[in-house]
C-alpha cells in the first residue's frame, strides 16, 4: 500500500535498522524501543492487522521468524516476549500487521 509506512520499510523506501528478511518477512529495530531489545517482524504483503488474516501461512512465517531470530540473538536463555497489538483497544497505532519481539529486561505481568 502506498501509503502505509511499514510497506515502505518493507520495500526500502524507507532505511531501517533489519534484523531479518526473507520472501515473505521483514524484521527490523522499533525506532522507539520499549526494551534493550525491540524487533517488529511484519509480514512483506501489506495486511492490515491481525483480524484481516485469511492464510494460516501469514502465521507460521511470521512467528516461526520470530523464534528464529530470538534463537540467533540468543534471547532465549533470558526470556522473550511475542505480541500483537490489534485495534484501538489492543493498542495498535500502525495498520500494518506486526508483531513485536522484546527482550533484554524483565516486561513484567500483566500488562497495563
Ligand atoms: P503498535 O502500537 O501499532 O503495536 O506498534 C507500532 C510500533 O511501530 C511502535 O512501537 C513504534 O515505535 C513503531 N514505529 C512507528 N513508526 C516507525 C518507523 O518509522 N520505524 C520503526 N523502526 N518503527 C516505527
Ligand atoms: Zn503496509
Amino acid at each position: 500500500m502506498s501509503d502505509c509506512i511499514f510497506c515502505k520499510i518493507a520495500n526500502g523506501e524507507i532505511p531501517s535498522d533489519f534484523v531479518y528478511e526473507d520472501e515473505n518477512v521483514a524484521a527490523f529495530r522499533d525506532v522507539n524501543p520499549q526494551a534493550p531489545v525491540h524487533i517488529l517482524v511484519i509480514p512483506k504483503k501489506h495486511i492490515a492487522s491481525s483480524a484481516a488474516v485469511d492464510d494460516s501461512s501469514v502465521w507460521s512465517s511470521l512467528m516461526g521468524s520470530a523464534v528464529k531470530i530470538a534463537r540467533e540473538l540468543g534471547l532465549e536463555a533470558d526470556g522473550y516476549r511475542m505480541v500483537i497489538n490489534t485495534g484501538e483497544q489492543g493498542g495498535q497505532s500502525v495498520p500494518h500487521l506486526h508483531l513485536h519481539l522484546l527482550a533484554g529486561r524483565n516486561l513484567g505481568w500483566p500488562p497495563g
